[in-house]
């Protein structure tokens, strides 16, 4: 079963209810790609099972779908059918590193247009990757550069992780890639993992928000250098990672001494409205809950808003589900 959140405590019906993602998403998709049915329970109390184990159902509205993502304001879901798939025998991780942003991500659309999918496709900003090693008591391996991409490569024969990992370090040098390593053992793999699953502990006290906004591959680039001028027009730090294989990036707006800073909002705001500009989107898996309907109205037309409050009250006409969540 593919989908993997950084967060390690995602139950399966929160992973559905949340259309979670993660960093295997660049290779197998999201949650919603793997659910074949769910059994849900109403707000009315009556009991539906949305969807079957086909491949193809094109009788009627598809339902199951409405649910997924839906943050628990439709329905409880109280079973999952999940597909599942043959696990790939060959694994590993490699790192390679950069000099600067524009280089990392320059190389990234041009690997995936090479017909190359690595399992992950991640990048992070050094300085982050120190300090979660340092507070997991453990080290990061990389020392030239100051960005790093790290691809988790997963094959069926090893003649084919290792030569799509050369594929992968040659695009890269192109776009001036310093330094590469890669880490072939289980041990090593999951240490690094670890350490890049981390990387929210070392802020966790000095954090204004995380950002959560997707692009469009290609757009990776023209987001990030947005992004910066941004941090640098409100004077603020921003610290960058993400899923950048599916152009999925968080980035972290720091606070001030664990304080929020004044204009932070407006700095958030600026940074969705980069998102949508580029044909993206404000949250691509942390979802709307409570702090980002506000800003539904920079994605969506008033029409499609109308839409989405008027399948509320038809399956939660007394608004007693996730009340706050999406909806006011
Ligand atoms: C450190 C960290 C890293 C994360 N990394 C990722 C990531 O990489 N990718 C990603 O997609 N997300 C990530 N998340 C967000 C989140 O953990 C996931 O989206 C996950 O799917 C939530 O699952 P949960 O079981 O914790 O659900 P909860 O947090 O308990 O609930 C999430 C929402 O779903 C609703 N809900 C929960 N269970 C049900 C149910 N049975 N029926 C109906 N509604 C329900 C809740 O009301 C709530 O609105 C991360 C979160 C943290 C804290």
């Amino acid at each position: 079963f593919p989908v993997h959140p950084g967060d390690e405590g995602a139950q399966v019906g929160g992973m559905v209810a949340a259309n979670a993602g993660g960093t295997r998403a660049v290779k197998h998709g999201i949650m919603r790609n793997h659910v074949k049915a769910l059994e849900v329970v109403l707000p009315t109390g009556e009991i539906v099972t949305l969807g079957a184990k086909l491949l193809k159902n094109n009788m009627g509205i598809d339902l199951m779908n409405l649910l997924i993502g839906s943050e628990g304001t439709l329905g409880i879901i109280t079973k999952v059918t999940l597909r599942l798939y043959a696990k790939n025998k060959f694994s590993g991780t490699l790192l390679v590193s950069f000099n600067n942003y524009e280089d990392a991500t320059n190389a990234v659309p041009d690997i995936l247009q090479e017909g190359i999918t690595p399992l992950a496709a991640e990048y992070i900003d050094r300085i982050i990757s120190i300090k979660s090693a340092e507070q997991l008591g453990t080290t990061w391996p990389c020392s030239k550069g100051k960005v790093d991409l790290m691809f988790i490569v997963e094959e069926p024969t090893e003649d084919l992780l290792y030569s799509n990992c050369e594929k992968i370090v040659d695009i890269c040098e192109k776009h001036n890639a310093v330094d590469s390593i890669v880490a072939d053992n289980d041990k090593e793999q999951r240490r690094l993992l670890e350490i890049r699953s981390n990387a929210y502990g070392p802020y966790r006290n000095n954090i204004a928000d995380i950002m959560d906004a997707a692009v469009p591959p290609s757009k990776i680039p023209n987001f990030f250098e947005d992004v910066n001028k941004l941090a640098k027009k409100y004077n603020r730090e921003i610290v960058s990672l993400g899923h950048i294989g599916d152009g999925n990036i968080h980035n972290f707006i720091l606070g001030d001494n664990g304080k929020l800073p004044e204009n932070y909002e407006a700095l958030k705001e600026d940074i969705y409205k980069a998102a949508v500009k580029y044909g993206g989107t404000v949250t691509a898996e942390h979802g709307t809950g409570k702090t980002r309907k506000k800003h539904m109205e920079l994605q969506f037309p008033p029409k499609e808003i109308a839409l989405m409050n008027g399948i509320k009250k038809l399956f939660d006409p007394n608004g007693i589900l996730s009340p706050g969540n999406i909806f006011d």
